[in-house]
């Protein structure tokens, strides 16, 4: 079982060591025995389309190809690129093996239309789906119903912004909230309820005072602790109650993070810093079949890429094409990672992590940081360390050149969206 947790950030969890209880459910998973608890897994992209479609494949953004927005044609017609039939998915892969397969998927970039339905005998498209509880209760009830092997993937909305009161933890507030007058602020543009605040960021309309950075912590906090408890908890006991938690391998992971003004900016797709593209993986493993090489907690980095050769190799299913990842349920050996921002914000491009180095290539130049030093990426080493640049610039080259693209660029086709789907869009910021 695959959950991915939709713009959730792996700093915020209490099990990644944040200094607030924001995720109690999911620290019981994390605590299991057979769990595994990956600390510095990243998302292949800044968005969800191509970071779930390098999910799905195994494939790097680049040779999937698919990192554009819907592109509207005229009125409700929009161009969408989709996952090229030919290459093979992890849930085909499954089907082969004879498990049955199906997903419920939230997010609208995951529509069936997009090509992410296949090698899924049951695909539950956004567009059919109410909410995110909603989302849990098709998922539960198609698990307790399901007979034999099943892979089932659950995408769910999560922690997307915007962050509306109701979806916000009370008892989380009335925990650590502070006095902040939202509405005060809400006249002068900063709104964290509605979908213009990226813009506003990014047309420099508004800048946040300390307080404004302090309550969008709060709130984004308050939602996870919200998903928690509503959507990991129900989650959790419906796995229970259909009697598979015990032999089910469950793995439950973020598609990107979420920017909160620690850069100064907000959500996410444009940037690679560490909070949009450092994620959770906590992996979850059947009785008896953890690994005895794999310690509680992983301090090599991983990336979302591995997880498809990781599952075929745990189910003594080779993986006969060659692939990015590399099975991290098994092997210690940490090579680098690459993650690409989103092509249509030729701002940061792509990011190279190599244990503690990070080199991220922004139109204006790089960046490089040094993580165990610096954490937060405050200070940009390129101009002091030119050798570092050019040497982390060689290995994304010759990472690229080991895996080449599967072809040139995604196909593109034509679709129809209803007024309604568009709307969602626009709350979502796309
Ligand atoms: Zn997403």
């Amino acid at each position: 079982l695959i959950v991915v947790l939709d713009a959730c950030r792996a700093d915020k969890l209490s099990c990644y060591g944040f200094n607030r209880a924001t995720t109690p459910y999911i620290d019981q998973l994390a605590d299991d025995a057979n769990s595994v608890v990956f600390g510095r897994h990243y998302a292949q992209s800044t968005w969800t389309k191509p970071s779930t479609a390098s999910l799905f494949t195994g494939l790097l953004p680049y040779q999937h190809g698919i990192n554009r927005k819907y592109r509207q044609v005229q009125g409700g017609r929009f161009e969408t690129q989709i996952l090229a039939a030919e290459i093979k998915t992890l849930a085909e892969e499954l089907q082969e093996l004879g498990y049955s397969t199906f997903a419920v998927a939230r997010n609208l970039h995951l529509s069936a239309v997009n090509g992410f339905a296949q090698g899924f005998s049951a695909y539950h498209d956004p567009e059919t789906i109410r909410g995110d509880r909603g989302a849990l209760r098709i998922f539960t009830e198609t698990l307790r119903q399901a007979r034999g092997k099943v892979f089932g993937y659950l995408h769910v909305m999560a922690c997307h912004n915007p962050f509306p009161p109701r979806r916000r933890s009370s008892e989380y507030l009335t925990a650590y909230g502070f006095d902040y007058d939202e509405a005060a602020r809400k006249k002068v543009g900063i709104d964290f309820t509605g979908s213009g605040l990226r813009q506003a960021i990014r047309g420099r309309r508004i800048t946040f005072d300390e307080a404004d950075v302090r309550f969008l912590h709060l709130v984004y906090e308050a939602m996870l602790h919200q998903v928690d408890a509503r959507i990991v908890r129900v989650l959790l006991e419906g796995i229970r109650s259909s009697g598979r938690y015990d032999n089910a391998l469950i793995i439950l992971t973020a598609d990107h993070g979420e920017e909160l003004y620690d850069h100064g900016g907000y959500a996410h797709m444009h940037a690679l810093w560490e909070e949009v593209i450092r994620v959770p993986l906590i992996v979850k493993f059947p009785a008896n079949r953890k690994p005895r090489v794999l310690p509680r907690d992983v301090t090599e980095i991983t990336s979302s890429v591995d997880l498809y050769p990781s599952i075929l190799a745990l189910l003594d299913s080779a993986v006969s094409r060659n692939l990015p990842g590399r099975d991290i349920f098994h092997s210690h050996h940490a090579p680098a990672v690459l993650s690409e921002g989103a092509s249509e914000m030729r701002n940061h491009e792509w990011a190279l992590i190599r244990a503690n180095e990070k080199l991220i290539e922004t139109s204006q130049g790089p960046l490089l940081f040094g993580l165990l030093h610096d954490p937060t990426e405050s200070t940009n080493l390129a101009s002091k360390d030119p050798a570092g640049v050019r040497r982390m610039r060689a290995l994304a080259e010759k990472l690229r050149k080991r895996h080449p693209p599967w072809r040139k660029r995604a196909p593109v086709v034509e679709i129809d969206l209803p007024s309604s789907a568009i709307e969602r869009m626009k709350k979502l910021g796309y």
